[in-house]
């Protein structure tokens, strides 16, 4: 059998509606802003499919690609929308909100004293009896046992440094930062919304 029947049978087989691991509770729908970018890439803006059935019926959103899987009622046949795109551009603040989460994804999710990825917790730069204030400028990602060592010193008094000084991220430097944290669980219809700058690299 040539390689691109086995592909060709392959997708068959993927395109099957009975397939048992894909149930309808896990059809999400990949939202894409207006300009056809994801609306999130971290984490990844997904809507469950019913939230999306209805935007649809609302007129907010174009279906781009949809699942095999087709929803049936009384009046309506539908196949489920995989890849969704919104109608009226959502323009993003410039300044993403100050949160925990937020702050992580600046500093990719490890501490910024030792590259460490567990155990994090967030310093204060400055501590608080200092002066310190809880700001981007001033919390950075520590994990707990930089976080004690350092203990209520400046990182100067503590002997110790920083890979970067912590900023206020623009909506765009977080986006990017997002972009290096792909969700364990990609359909294939999403795959041309996503990472393809990235996979131009590879
Ligand atoms: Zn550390």
């Amino acid at each position: 059998m040539y390689k691109a029947d086995l592909i060709d049978g392959a997708s068959r087989f993927r395109s099957t509606d009975g397939d048992p691991a894909r149930s309808l509770q896990s059809c999400p729908s990949l939202v894409l802003n207006a300009d056809y970018t994801p609306l999130s890439y971290y984490p990844l803006s997904l809507w469950p499919w019913q939230t999306a059935i209805k935007a649809i019926f609302l007129d907010r959103v174009d279906v781009i690609e949809t699942y095999d899987r087709e929803v049936h009622s009384p009046n309506l046949d539908m196949k489920i929308p995989s890849v969704i795109a919104l109608r009226q551009y959502v323009r993003p603040s410039e300044f993403p909100a100050f949160t925990r989460f937020n702050l992580f994804l600046r500093d990719r999710f490890s501490c910024q004293f030792c590259g460490n990825m567990q155990h994090l917790t967030f310093d204060h730069v400055i501590p608080r009896r200092l002066g310190g204030k809880t700001t981007w400028e001033n919390i950075a990602t520590a994990c707990a046992p930089c976080n004690m060592k350092k203990g209520g010193r400046t990182p100067r008094q503590a002997g110790m440094h920083l890979y970067a000084e912590p900023i206020r991220p623009t909506h765009w430097q977080l986006q990017q930062h997002g972009k290096q944290f792909p969700p364990n669980y990609l359909h294939e219809t999403w795959r041309d919304w996503l990472y393809w700058d990235i996979e131009l690299e590879a």
